[in-house]
């Protein structure tokens, strides 16, 4: 007879288990629910009124045999598997993700296109120092067909007592070069009070390695109409990179251009190290274009052509590189950065590997 009672008992015990379960996912689902409709509001999902209001209501009607506390503190742990379970579904959706947006965003600079497949080349000296001097390296490159021009203007340098660059001044240039050689222009901008001021002068902006996780400045970025190319932080993992491409696209801005630039290793043989998977790996995860800058991952002269030829054929949509009339006098990065005979060759090495078809 007890056996009997037992079984009954043990199996009313596993109905009452089975309703709790179906009660805890339907909770799950109303929350995920509420969740979509926060996101779409822009609302923060925890909300510690509304949950001290639900643990007041449980409170108002425990009528035992647990204790009120007890009770709470299992409710605790059910809004907090909840608040879990929204995040995750948020992380899901990032914008900058294959998995919201498959087809592969084509960022269209002046006509010139970046991630349709053809791979472009992006070139400059590191400083803009003077009209002559990015004059004469934009006709070098439109010699060789280029029509993508970089050159800093504000330069975050590791030393406050080095060249920090002619600012607007440097901006005025690269416009005045891009206007008479119909080139485009890509310039590093570090504040985002000068976002505004920027886009008039330049057609794409760099968001340089040091200020990856300048949310602020993301921020502004991701509020204007313009390309970014946004950089690799010096220690940054693929992750917290994504997630800062996920700063500017969320603000509205979704022409984002990826660029590997080398991390921060132990190893010392280069000034940091290319992590040259991180391209195919950025181009899974996210749908937008990727570009190695060759001359700051390896800050060596000697390296520049065989990671050219390496981001080319592991599929980058660009890669960038630093050209100087006279680098043994610029005033930033002269050990890394290519005369024009070296670039001549650079380009001629790079054609006849048969990666570089344009
Ligand atoms: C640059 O491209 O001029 C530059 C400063 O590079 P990074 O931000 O990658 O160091
Ligand atoms: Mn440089």
């Amino acid at each position: 007879m007890g056996n009997e009672q037992l079984e009954e008992l043990r199996s009313k015990l596993d109905e009452v288990n089975l309703k709790l379960l179906d009660t805890i996912n339907e909770r799950a689902k109303l929350v995920q629910d509420i969740g979509r409709v926060k996101n779409a509001q822009g609302v923060n999902r925890f909300d510690p009124v509304r949950e001290r209001k639900m643990l007041d209501l449980i409170a108002a009607n425990n009528e035992g045999p647990f204790e009120t506390s007890t009770l709470q503190h299992l409710f605790k742990q059910i809004f907090k598997a909840g608040l879990e379970l929204q995040e995750d579904d948020n992380r899901k959706v990032l914008l900058v993700s294959r998995k919201k947006h498959p087809e592969d965003t084509i960022v269209n600079i002046k006509g010139e296109t970046i991630g349709d497949g053809k791979q472009r080349l992006i070139a400059g000296p590191c400083s803009v120092e003077s009209y002559e001097q990015v004059a004469s390296v934009a006709k070098v490159l439109k010699e060789q067909g280029l029509k993508l021009l970089r050159g800093g203007a504000f330069k975050p340098r590791t030393s406050p007592y080095d060249f920090q660059g002619l600012g607007l001044e440097g901006l005025q240039i690269l416009k005045r070069v891009a206007d008479e050689f119909d080139m485009a222009v890509i310039s590093e901008i570090v504040d985002p009070r000068d976002i505004e001021t920027a886009v008039e002068y330049i057609d794409v902006i760099q968001i340089g390695a040091r200020n990856m996780q300048n949310f602020e400045l993301l921020k502004a970025a991701g509020s204007v109409n313009k390309p970014v190319l946004l950089k690799r932080g010096l220690s940054a993992t693929i992750e917290e990179f994504i997630n800062a491409a996920e700063y500017i696209i969320s603000k509205g801005n979704g022409n984002i251009i990826l660029c590997e630039r080398g991390i921060r290793t132990y190893e010392k043989a280069t000034r940091n190290t290319l992590d040259i998977s991180a391209v195919p790996i950025l181009k899974q995860e996210t749908h937008l274009p990727v570009v190695v800058d060759v001359t700051h991952s390896t800050g060596r002269r000697d390296l520049l052509l065989p990671t050219a030829k390496a981001a080319l054929a592991i599929g980058a949509d660009a890669v960038m590189t630093e050209v100087h009339p006279d680098p043994a006098v610029a005033l930033s990065d002269s050990a890394q950065q290519m005369d024009f005979e070296q670039f001549a060759k650079f380009m001629g090495d790079l054609r006849e590997s048969g990666l570089y078809k344009l």
